[in-house]
């Protein structure tokens, strides 16, 4: 399904909310999932998620002389794989809407020992408390299904971009092909928020999940939205049949 520009700010999943509910709604979400957050990714995903980060943190070719941003970063896990990748040289900044996501990556960071080099600053993706061109990379994974107004968030991943910068974004998408699709349906719809009930003792908090999937746009629908946010280029990969995709946009 193609969605019409700015559709998305009305839902919540599949229930109609004021822009002003989503947002208040995605904090309480995560509020509530955050110290079992990372143990469900890999109950979820059988650990496929790691892989997919590992991906695309390649695709955005790690450097300590290149900043980045990471926009919705919650538990740190792109953030550390740049660190990793990068050396501790490498200035990264996670910023994320929800303060308790970002207590638990902090408290990661230091039980990895990455006491400095990543900065955590509360904020929302659609109004950065950052200057203009000011970072090299813009990252945002799995956070911007979860932005109400994501073209707002595209023009700011833009404006706080420096010339030359690249814009990175993994998400949840589309799967392709029609068998695998319903499978991935049943999976997604029953099994996600019992995993959630019994680990995160969450049911609801995993069916917004499940929903917010279906109602993101499409790779073609989000790549036009990039240019139209005033990329220069866009293009994305899917990754296992589409249940995933990367974006990638530069500003030249
Ligand atoms: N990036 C991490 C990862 O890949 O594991 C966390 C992804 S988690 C599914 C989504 C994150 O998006 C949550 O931490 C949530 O608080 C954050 N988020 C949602 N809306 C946001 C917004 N408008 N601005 C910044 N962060 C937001």
């Amino acid at each position: 399904m193609t969605l019409k520009k700015n559709t998305e700010s009305k839902w919540f999943g599949y229930t109609q909310v004021s822009p002003a509910e989503k947002t208040k709604k995605v904090i309480d979400v995560f509020d509530s999932v955050a110290d079992r957050y990372d143990l469900m990714n890999d109950v979820m995903s059988g650990g496929i998620h790691r892989l997919w980060k590992n991906k695309f943190v390649r695709l955005m070719n790690p450097h300590k002389d290149k900043s980045l941003l990471d926009v919705a970063g919650g538990t740190g896990d792109i953030a550390f794989r740049y660190r990793k990748a990068a050396g501790e040289e490498a200035k990264i900044t996670v910023c994320d809407l929800n303060a308790a996501m970002l207590r638990v990556g902090k408290k990661r960071a230091i039980d990895r020992g990455y006491v400095h080099g990543i900065d955590w600053i509360e904020g929302n993706a659609e109004r950065l408390p950052f200057d203009s061109r000011s970072f090299d990379l813009y990252s945002i994974s799995f956070g911007l299904r979860n932005v109400t107004h994501i073209d707002d968030a595209l023009s700011e991943a833009y404006r706080v971009l420096k010339p030359g910068g690249q814009f990175f974004c993994l998400e949840f998408s589309q799967v392709q092909n029609a068998t695998l699709q319903k499978i991935y349906e049943a999976y997604s719809f029953k099994l996600i928020p019992t995993f959630g009930a019994m680990i995160a003792q969450d049911s609801e908090s995993y069916q917004y999940l499940a929903e917010s999937i279906r109602k993101f746009p499409t790779p073609e629908n989000l790549s036009n939205r990039l240019l139209k946010a005033g990329f220069d280029t866009s293009r994305f990969y899917r990754l296992s049949n589409g249940i995933a995709c990367m974006h990638v946009a530069n500003k030249f």
